[in-house]
């Protein structure tokens, strides 16, 4: 989310750190350096600091939610960074007294420790004026009390369909790309055109194209993966690390321009590590090796589906 939050109840796409006061502290789980995370992180005229709690994404897009101790480190860590809103020993009594759980408390004790100043690596770096960078976003500007007509009225989404990029009619307030942390990759050259990625898109994010591929409008993609999941090649759809990309490019008219070098430029974006999800059971990320298919080949993939209960 460090590309920027879009709250519920629509008030345009804001920077992560908007309600950081001056010498506050903005507390992120990240696997990335402040250096890393300050490339998408707004300005602020004052300084204050970013902590940054080691770990992968506990949430992402309201489709990946897993109960991987991300709440309690949380605690943990505002313990440590600001020990006047609640100690340590208050994070730990309070979760044995709630969930009766040993390593619950034991997770916050361990955030508190990688936090506090001593730590080494530090975790805490300070954030200054000259960090992060200009908001691009447009900002809302939402109507004064004075401005409101009689009960609530909702303006209807102008329903329309043009082939192409960024063809279908979409709600332009209602843009969840900045809360992804993976976004889909796709190979053109291996792509059949079965059309199962633009059906089973929860966001309708993929734009037909004349020539019968499927492009993507990554401002509204939630990162979920389905399509991936449902793609039936190999390597055609991958999901990549969000923080890789610095804008929302039509992938497609990427492609178009110069195949060879697209092809090469989204290899790089995938690397070698294939991450996922175990959906709905909450038990980690599974990391496999993922292979260059040369040019048009296309290899079926065989999807197993493995169901806990
Ligand atoms: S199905 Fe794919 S394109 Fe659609 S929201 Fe999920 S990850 Fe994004
Ligand atoms: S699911 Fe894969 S093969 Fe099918 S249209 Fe989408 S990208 Fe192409």
């Amino acid at each position: 989310m460090c590309k920027g939050v879009e709250p519920w109840g629509w008030h345009g796409v804001r920077p992560i750190n908007e309600r950081v006061v001056k010498d506050g502290c903005l507390l992120v789980v990240s696997n990335k350096k402040p250096e890393e995370l300050l490339k998408f992180i707004g300005k602020k005229p004052y300084n204050y600091r970013i902590a940054i709690l080691d770990g992968d994404a506990s949430l992402a897009g309201l489709w990946v939610n897993k109960d991987d101790l991300t709440h309690e480190r949380i605690l943990g860590g505002i313990a440590a960074i600001d020990p006047a809103v609640i100690s340590i020993e208050a994070v730990e009594a309070y979760l044995m007294d709630k969930t009766k759980q040993k390593h619950r408390a034991e997770a916050a004790r361990a955030a508190y420790e990688s936090l506090r100043q001593e730590a080494k690596p530090p975790r805490v770096k300070t954030v200054t004026p000259n960090d992060g960078i200009v908001w691009t976003h447009e900002r809302p500007v939402l109507p004064k009390w004075f401005e409101m007509q009689e009960g609530t009225v909702v303006p209807a989404v102008k329903r329309g369909f043009e082939m192409g990029p960024k063809g279908q009619s979409r709600n332009a307030m209602f843009k969840r790309g900045t809360t992804k942390t993976q976004r889909p990759a796709v190979r053109f050259d291996l792509c059949t055109k079965c059309t199962l990625c633009w059906v089973e898109c929860p966001d309708e994010c993929f734009d037909p194209t004349t020539d019968g591929f499927y492009d993507i409008e990554y401002q509204y993609c939630v990162g979920c993966g389905k399509c991936a999941e449902v793609c039936p090649v190999k390597e055609c759809i991958v999901m990549v690390d969000e923080l890789q990309f610095e804008d929302d490019h039509s992938p497609w008219e990427h492609w178009k321009k110069d195949s060879q070098e697209y092809i090469t430029w989204v290899e790089e974006k995938k690397g070698k590590d294939r991450v996922s999800y175990p959906f709905v059971t909450g038990k980690g990320i599974t990391v496999t090796q993922g292979v260059v298919m040369p040019e048009g080949k296309i290899v079926p993939v065989r999807k197993t589906e493995e169901v806990e209960v």
